[in-house]
């Protein structure tokens, strides 16, 4: 049996991290951020700080504000994915392609502030694997946004055994233990907050104030986050499967007090044949408690279908290393094990 023990690394240096930015049309926003993360990198001592931006699918040249950035910087690495995967499959490619040491997941809009980027470090280097940023104040969001942000974390929190902390989004530090057991996870829908916390480990809140967007405009409107929140409780829970087993059990319970009934009135005064509305209340109410519960079970189908079809999570479409770790060359077996772990994800190397 293989048994998944990951050591810790407390004693380690804790000197390497990767700053982990996933960008859909960023253009506008990457160069106002990233000075404030080479910055914030450079304030903490001893640190050897990388930055890994992903190019998920952009269509505004994003990718050659990219590799102006990391013409100048030779910390930069970049990675470009064959089209848009959505952020939790540029995250978890980005993830995939840190080298060593901790990575450290930022938005690219300036939302997730990289001035706390040696606060994170800070709470690592004290021994945590998980530092994640709880938002404190949700600046420029609408009224509605916060109101069905925190009822789906009540939602969430009842339904889902796993941990998932209230208002925290993907800012986060995660120590090299805790990196290499979140890349063992492969599901399809990646409900990203979950994965976190299904992996456990020392873990440790970082309350922020988050601000509104450097530039350019949100990529998930509401319908967007409602799929989003089915996605979380479908991921993470089957207890709508349960729901629906006890919305029958109660149909069934009420039909059969209804069916008592309407024997011992036939018996007891005789059938007139009447009832006509009854009779289609109750043909149209058990529809659609059945409609329901068909939709139900075909959500959780949905997903296994895609689980069953054993698609790489993303394509990579382009991988330049950072120049500084490519004089190093590959890390000794750790560096190798990621890059076996990768294997079957890079469609085709750039230049
Ligand atoms: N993002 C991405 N792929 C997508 C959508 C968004 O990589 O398909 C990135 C985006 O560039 C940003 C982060 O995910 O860095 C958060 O997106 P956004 O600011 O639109 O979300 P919000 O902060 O409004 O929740
Ligand atoms: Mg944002």
């Amino acid at each position: 049996m293989k048994r998944h023990i990951l050591t810790n690394d407390r004693d380690a240096a804790c000197d390497t991290l990767t700053v982990v930015v996933a960008a859909h049309d960023e253009a506008h926003a990457l160069p106002l951020v990233h000075p404030r993360i080479r910055a914030a990198l450079d304030a903490v001592p001893g640190l050897d700080g990388r930055v890994l931006y992903v190019d998920d699918g952009s269509h505004d040249g994003t990718w050659e504000v990219m590799q102006q950035l990391a013409g100048e910087d030779p910390r930069v690495a970049l990675l470009r994915l064959s089209r848009n995967f959505g952020k939790e499959a540029a995250l978890t490619a980005g993830l995939d392609f840190v080298e060593e040491g901790a990575a450290l997941i930022l938005d690219a809009d300036g939302q997730d502030p990289p001035e706390l980027i040696p606060r994170f470090v800070e709470l690592w280097r004290q021994g945590h694997d998980d530092v994640y940023g709880t938002r404190l104040a949700r600046d420029g969001e609408s009224w509605l946004k916060r109101v069905t942000a925190s009822l789906f974390y009540r939602v969430i929190g009842r339904l889902s055994k796993t941990p998932i902390p209230a208002d925290t989004g993907d800012f986060r530090l995660l120590s090299p233990r805790a990196l290499a057991a979140l890349r063992q996870l492969r599901e399809r829908h990646r409900f990203m907050k979950g994965l976190f916390g299904w992996v456990g480990f020392r873990r440790v809140a970082l309350p922020y104030h988050r601000g509104p967007r450097v530039a350019g405009a949100s990529k998930f409107g509401l319908w967007r986050l409602w799929n989003f929140a089915l996605e979380g409780i479908t991921s993470f829970s089957s207890a709508p499967l349960r729901v629906a087993t006890y919305l029958g059990l109660l149909t069934a319970g009420l039909s059969f007090g209804f069916a008592l009934w309407v024997v011992g009135k036939a018996a007891l005064y005789g059938d007139r044949v009447a009832g006509w509305p009854t009779m289609m209340t109750v043909i149209l109410f058990l529809g659609g408690v059945q409609l329901i519960a068909l939709g139900l079970i075909g959500e959780y189908l949905g997903r296994l279908y895609e689980e069953a079809k054993q698609r790489p999570l993303y394509l990579v479409d382009t991988w330049r290393a950072p120049a500084v770790a490519d004089s190093a060359g590959p890390t000794g077996t750790g560096g190798d094990r990621h890059h076996a772990d990768r294997s079957g994800f890079v469609a085709g190397q750039g230049p």
